[in-house]
């Protein structure tokens, strides 16, 4: 992975930036937690998860704050950047929580929202025993945006020259075959056109769009804001596509020329603030991986999973190659890669769960050369839809999940209603992770989307109380030590 997301006037930048954070808030620390993940990998969910628990003091036995009786409480602040949207808290849990709860819209573009946390400090030394706050600010953003990084560093003739040896490839037929017969016969050097432009641009957007789609599964295709396009949709920084070189030098009127320079638009209008406002001035980081839908989906899927997030860990720059290491005040220090939809496994095989993302994490960081910040695995559902149980099959015990598969879910030729339980035997990860990338036979898991639960506890408080697998975990990992 090239090192050269950022230029000089950025690093500053950022720097100037963070300082400017710490100046407009002199007496309570920010922590700003990134939390990010391909499109439907349970972003929403989880951040609606985390603030429901730390508003309501929910069932989290296992974040050490809360269970020490050093955490007082939260509150929801004042939204702190009045330039991106807020995080719609508010709309999320009423989806969830309603008379029918249904899962709730995804995660579109970036948000944010601040938490004020309240607990007594044991800090004696630094100054702080007694009750103190931290201001948590939380940033959702796509993660298909962290795959644009290489393009920072890629000219539009190597960039076009990887994505279109990408598309030929055999196993990219079927998606890519539409993008590739708008290319047929067409020469690079013919005259500039906003037509032939859109064309392209909605040809390569589709070719994108089919690669995500389920039994599919696939991840890594930038440019990451033509499927999640943010504020910038239909402009001409993103209405490009790949083409192959002309024959001869670029001429200034030429299809090439017009697309070359909306590449670099792209980079310069898109990509580099994301990184330089949003990405440079996070704490700490939550990348959400739907594990199993990649293992449903098949070793090709595992494969493109493992490259994506082998690219995602490239975006945390680490100090040594960095000149100006001590103006940058924020780095991100501890890194949670979570496979999230825990639930529609069996609880025994969460270990292999987070055994296989650990295995996904390790080749990933291995290749990038990543060290320095703390990384951890977990298998996590921020809201768990199933319960479980054991059923009698022909006098073995079977280890089963229970729940309410959505309308339009498909199994072994049933078609859902979304109102039936059923009770189903979800599949068996292997003991040893490595085999899923030896064998080439996908490990066979049924794989259903669920309702979310449909009737919810209530605490003492009367607080709706919403059931998660390890969410508690997560928390204390990403915020543990700055209760202290
Ligand atoms: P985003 O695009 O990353 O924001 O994804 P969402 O948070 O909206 O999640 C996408 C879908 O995944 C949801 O609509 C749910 O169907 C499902 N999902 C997310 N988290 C969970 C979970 O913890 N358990 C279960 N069973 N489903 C989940």
């Amino acid at each position: 992975m090239p090192q050269a997301p950022t230029t000089l006037s950025d690093e500053i930048g950022i720097a100037l930036g963070n300082l400017a954070d710490a100046a407009a808030a002199p007496f309570t620390p920010t922590l700003r937690l990134g939390v990010t993940g391909l499109s439907r990998s349970g972003k929403t969910i989880f951040i609606t998860a985390l603030i429901h628990a730390l508003l309501t003091g929910g069932r989290l036995p296992g974040f050490a704050p809360l269970t020490e009786g050093r955490f007082i409480g939260a509150r929801l602040a004042e939204h702190p950047d009045a330039g991106i949207p807020r995080f719609a808290y508010e709309d999320h849990l009423a989806a969830l929580t309603g008379k029918t709860p249904v899962w709730p819209e995804s995660t579109r573009k970036i948000s944010q929202l601040r938490l004020v946390l309240k607990f007594q400090s044991k800090r004696l030394f630094a100054g702080m025993l007694g009750p103190t706050s931290l201001n948590l600010d939380i940033v959702d953003y796509p993660g298909e945006w962290l795959l644009d990084l290489p393009l920072l560093s890629q000219s539009f003739a190597q960039w076009s020259a990887s994505a279109l040896g990408r598309a030929s490839k055999p196993h990219s037929n079927h998606e890519a075959e539409g993008f590739l017969n708008a290319l047929e016969g067409l020469d690079p050097e013919t005259e500039a056109s906003d037509v032939t432009a859109e064309r392209l641009a909605k040809a390569f957007t589709e070719y994108l769009r089919l690669s995500r789609e389920d039994g599919r599964a696939l991840s890594t295709l930038p440019p990451g804001h033509f499927l999640l396009p943010g504020d910038m949709e239909g402009s001409p920084a993103l209405t490009f596509a790949p083409l192959p070189p002309p024959k001869g030098p670029v001429r200034s009127g030429s299809l090439y020329a017009m697309l070359e320079r909306r590449y670099e638009a792209y980079k310069a209008l898109i990509v580099r603030p994301f990184f330089r406002d949003h990405f440079a001035r996070l704490d700490r980081q939550i990348v959400l991986v739907d594990t199993l839908r990649a293992l449903n989906a098949g070793p090709a899927a595992v494969a493109d999973l493992e490259t994506a997030l082998t690219e995602i860990l490239g975006c945390f720059r680490q100090g040594e190659n960095n000149p100006l290491t001590w103006l940058v005040a924020r780095r991100i220090d501890r890194i949670l890669f979570a496979a999230t939809k825990a639930d529609h496994l069996h609880s025994s095989s969460h270990d292999r769960l987070e055994a296989v993302m650990n295995r996904l994490v390790a080749g990933a960081a291995r290749r990038a050369k990543f060290a320095g910040a703390e990384t951890r695995s977990i298998a996590m559902a921020a809201i768990r839809a199933t319960r479980e149980g054991v059923v009698d099959d022909r006098g073995k015990p079977h280890e089963v999940i229970v729940g309410t598969p959505m309308a339009g879910q498909m199994l072994d030729g049933v078609t859902y209603d979304g109102k039936t339980e059923i009770a189903l035997f979800p599949g068996d990860l292997p003991e040893r992770p490595d085999s899923l990338f030896e064998d080439s036979t996908p490990v066979s898991l049924n794989f259903l989307r669920f309702v979310p639960p449909q009737k919810l506890d209530r605490n003492a408080e009367g607080s709706v109380v919403l059931p998660h697998i390890r969410l508690d975990r997560a928390l204390d990992f990403l915020l543990g030590d700055k209760l202290r």
